[in-house]
């Protein structure tokens, strides 16, 4: 199994040291994973040490470890998201929606947002960022990709034709999606993507990654049974990899 979207650095929290690598991939190893992958928020990019990173991937043998980033996807930094997505010899690229008019959806401290706007515009206008960031070519993986209902807001309206219209372009633009495990320990307490929305990508065809978005070692691959357990009833029956941006293919295997 991989582990493909996680966080050493994190926010800040300790450095990119080999020391630091091997703590995560150690987890990993014990946690049954064929290869696990780094991938910083991109307003950390500078404090990525690449040296660190192929130190500890010579090191360590029993799981192949992989450099990615995650590119917050905000409309009209393009500019910005180019030079950080080509900043480095990256395996592959995540794009993810955390800003609704960049403003943060996902802040525990800062949930403003979801007094100002009305709950089923504010959905709208999160999906069609989502849209967008699948459609924008930019990315091999679009992360969390229902962020929104992190702390279950929901709107009244039926979302499902919002849900539809997205898995529709999802599937259009080739993305592959982060099914990630982070939401079982939010207030949601769910994975991302939802079930429903998981169907409808998986009727479309559309390929997944499994992720915890660990922010600490002891987050590697957690959540891993509930995670394989639904993409495994959804019907999913592998799951993508990446090397050098090229795709490959992984059997799921049940637990
Ligand atoms: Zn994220
Ligand atoms: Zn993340």
């Amino acid at each position: 199994m991989i582990d493909y979207h996680l966080h050493v650095i994190a926010h800040g929290d300790r450095p990119m040291t080999v020391d630091n690598i091997l703590a995560y991939l150690e987890v990993a190893k014990s946690r049954g994973l064929r290869q696990m992958g780094i991938t910083e928020h991109d307003r950390y990019l500078d404090d990525i040490d690449l040296a660190a990173f192929q130190e500890a991937r010579e090191k360590y043998q029993d799981v192949e470890l992989r450099l990615g980033i995650e590119i917050d996807f905000v409309p009209g930094a393009e500019e910005r998201m180019d030079r950080d997505s080509s900043a480095l010899p990256y395996d592959y690229v995540i794009g993810s929606v955390h800003r609704v008019d960049n403003e943060e959806v996902d802040h525990p401290q800062h949930q403003e947002i979801y007094e100002k706007w009305e709950t089923y515009d504010l959905y709208e206008a999160y999906y069609k960022n989502i849209r967008a960031a699948a459609l924008s070519g930019r990315f091999e993986i679009l992360g969390h990709p229902d962020l929104i209902k992190i702390f279950r807001h929901f709107p009244e309206r039926d979302i499902t034709p919002m849900l539809e219209e997205t898995a529709d372009a999802v599937a259009e633009s080739g993305i592959v999606v982060d099914v990630n495990a982070a939401g079982l320990r939010k207030p949601i307490g769910e994975i991302y993507p939802s079930r429903d929305l998981l169907e409808m990508f998986h009727r479309r065809g559309v390929p997944i990654i499994l992720s915890s978005d660990a922010h600490a070692p002891d987050q590697v691959a957690a959540g891993y049974e509930k995670s394989v357990k639904l993409v495994h009833d959804v019907g999913y029956r592998e799951v993508v990899t990446f090397k050098d941006r090229e795709r490959g293919t992984l059997p799921l295997q049940p637990e």
